[in-house]
Formats: structure tokens, sequence, C-alpha cells
């Protein structure tokens, strides 16, 4: 249809199709294995789809509370207290949202001003630095070294300004599968105090956590959890990715600001599946029996491509391997995702497209959330290709 406009005035001009949505068309279209988008491919608790369908039976259909229902964050409440031992009064410091993507916007749009920055660490999370420029601030971007991808926390130190508002973590990170250690976040602790800094924690992944180490959350530390807002996802934990559910949880001061921008930018989120999600949550098995159920995955797509060409450091969190292709092809890896796709029928993820100026290490991201059979397929694959 033709515009009578001839003159839009983009706010995201160098925006591209996210990368997500790119590789997922194209893995139907080729009919390949999908192991590019982060989501599983088998089904969500049968027992909460029943209580979904319950909720809406019993008649749970209209607007929720603004902030969420109260029993499903009274709920969250008592998780983040066994787990973290941090105390977040459901009344004021917990919102439920549209998934971690809506919480993310909602905390930029809610803090970020123009000329502020914004610190992250690349490869970064997609959604991070388009929220921030829409909002006129500027992410500082820190590059985490391939093939440890720890971070430097002196460069950190070094890249701090007046003007920087916001530090954005993400742990277990989400493309590299490496997870902040109790160090980590003592140094951050360290660095924010007595300053008006305020951290983004994106913990979606916290329920993924392999090898017996303990999520490091913002919540177990005090210099953290006062000016933190931290970020989860039931999709990730409760593999119903559509359902697009979430939450934020931080202090009072901070709440009331991110509800400010909640009312309107979405008001409140999915009812039945609040009522539903407030009685799965009461049996924390549901919740805590995921890191065994993923890290059997990861062995099991590891040991089966153990003898391909590819080089990996086991993931140590979230549902991502990266593996490493230098000893295959010298290809740039947006090509070459895209020509796997189409010629050798298995989807993944490059990671150039974390960076701002599209750093290529070499490495494809494959998501291990699937069923046994595709992985061993998609293992097939994958020691086909020298
Ligand atoms: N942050 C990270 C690191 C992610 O991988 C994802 C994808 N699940 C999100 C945020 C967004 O989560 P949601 O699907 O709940 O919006
Ligand atoms: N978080 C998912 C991933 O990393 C994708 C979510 C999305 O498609 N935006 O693959």
């Amino acid at each position: 249809m033709p515009t009578f406009l001839s003159n839009i005035s983009s706010k995201l001009p160098d925006a591209t199709t996210s990368i997500f949505a790119v590789m997922s068309k194209m893995a139907h279209e080729e009919q390949a294995i999908n192991l590019s988008q982060g989501y599983p491919d088998f089904p969500s608790s049968p027992q909460l789809i029943e209580l979904v369908t319950k909720a809406m039976r019993e008649g749970y259909n209209q607007y929720a509370p603004m902030p969420g229902i109260f029993s499903l964050r009274g709920v969250i409440a008592d998780k983040i207290l066994s787990l973290y031992g941090a105390e977040y009064n459901p009344e004021t410091e917990i919102t439920i949202t549209a998934g971690a993507t809506q919480a993310i916007y909602t905390i930029i749009t809610a803090m970020v001003q123009t000329g502020d920055e914004v610190v992250i660490f690349a490869p970064a999370y997609d959604c991070y630095d388009p929220a921030v420029r829409i909002n006129g601030g500027k992410t500082v971007e820190i590059e985490l070294k391939a093939p440890d991808f720890k971070i430097d926390w002196q460069l950190v130190k070094a890249s701090l300004s007046e003007r920087t508002k916001m530090i954005i973590i993400n742990t277990p990170h989400n493309p590299t599968g490496t997870v902040m250690s109790k160090d980590d976040m003592k140094q951050l602790e360290d660095l924010v105090k007595n300053t008006d800094i305020v951290v983004l924690s994106d913990e979606v992944y916290e329920h993924i956590v392999f090898d017996g180490e303990a999520h490091q959350s913002v919540a177990r530390f005090p210099g953290l959890a006062e000016r933190s807002f931290l970020v989860a996802s039931f999709g990730k934990t409760f593999h119903n990715t559509g359902w697009k559910m979430g939450y934020c949880a931080g202090p009072a001061a901070l709440m009331a600001e991110f509800r400010n921008v909640h009312q309107y930018n979405v008001f409140s989120v999915n009812h039945p599946v609040q009522r539903a999600l407030a009685t799965y949550m009461k049996s924390s098995e549901n919740y805590l029996s995921l890191s065994e159920f993923f890290q059997q995955k990861r062995d099991l797509f590891l040991s089966a491509i153990e003898k391909s060409k590819f080089s990996f450091k086991p993931s140590k969190g979230t549902y991502f391997q990266l593996l490493e292709y230098k000893a295959i092809s010298n290809d740039n890896d947006i090509e070459l995702a895209k020509r796997w796709t189409k010629e050798k029928k298995i989807a993944s993820i490059p990671i150039s497209v974390f960076y701002k100026q599209g750093v290529d290490n070499k490495y494809l991201r494959f998501c291990f959330a699937k069923s046994d059979e595709t992985l061993m397929r998609g293992a097939e694959i994958l020691n086909k290709i020298d």
C-alpha cells in the first residue's frame, strides 16, 4: 500500500530484523533442524496447561490487577527469599510482566533519559541497545573476550562516567553460556558503591545453571539488591516462551518508577496464566529440577559431537552452546549460519550480531532445549561438516 507520508523519521534508522526472526523463518522455509532461536521443541507441563484452562473456566478472563495478582507476587517473593535470602515486599517490589522483554523495555524507559549512558557487555542480548537508544540514551559496550568471555572489571571501571545511569548484566549469559561468579558480583558491588548507578540484572536463565554451581542473583548481594531491577522469564523456566510471561523485582522506590511506565505500556498481563502460575510455582521442584534436566541435554549434545571438527567449552548455564568453527571455515558467521541452514539443514545463531561492531570470532550458537531425538539428528549433521 503506498503511503502519503514522504518523510518518516525513524527512531531506529539502523535497525534490521532481529536475528531470531530471520533464522527461525529460514529454518522453517528450508525445513532445517532449528537450533537457532531459544525455545523448547517439547511441550510445557500438562498440569500447568490444565491450570490455565481451569482459570479460564472459572472466569479469570478480565484484567488482572495492574502489578499482577497478589498470590503470584507472593510465591515469587517466597522463592527469592528461600533461594537468595532477600526479602522483597510483594505489594510494592514485584510486578508481573509480559515476558522479560517487556520488563527490560519498561525498566529502561523508566530510568534512561537523554544523554544517559548504559554499560552493556558484548556479545549482548539484542533488546538492550535499541531500548536505550529509543529513550535518548547511549550504550557503552564492553567486549567479553573469547574464548572465556570473562568480565574485565578494570575496563568496566574505566568506562564509567558522570553520565553512567545503568549497568546491564546477564547471568547465566546468552549467547555465551558463561555465568558470573561470586567474585564478579562483589566486584560489581564495589564498583557501584556510593554512585547513583542502577543495575538491570537479566536473570532469565536463573534456574538453568550447570555442574553444581549456584546462581549468583543480585538479590544475594545487599549492595546490589538495593539498586537493582531483577528480571525473570516464566517462558524460559516453564517451557512456554509463547505465553510471554515474566516478572521484575526491585526496591520499592525503583519499582514505583517501573509501575509508572508499566501501567501505560501494558497496564496488566495475562490473567488466567497468572492464576495458574501462582499454583504451579508452589511446588519448587517445578523449577529446581531444571538445571539437571538441561544439563543432561547439554551432555548428550556435546558427547554426540565430540568427534566433530568444532571446538567448544561446555556451557555453564542457559540452554545454549557456542561452537567455534575456525577449523572448518573462515567464512563470516552470518553467511555461514544462513548457508548451513540451506545446505546442511541445520539452523544456528551467528554471534557477531550481538556486538555493535560485528566482531566475528567464528562462533555459532546452538540451542539444546530440544528433544533428545532432535539433538541427535542435529549432532549427526554437525559431525559430517568438515
Ligand atoms: N533476556 C535474555 C538474555 C533472553 O535470552 C531472553 C529470551 N528469552 C529474554 C531476555 C526475553 O525473554 P522473554 O521471552 O520472557 O521476553
Ligand atoms: N531469547 C531467545 C534467544 O536467545 C529469543 C527470543 C526472541 O526471539 N526474541 O534465542
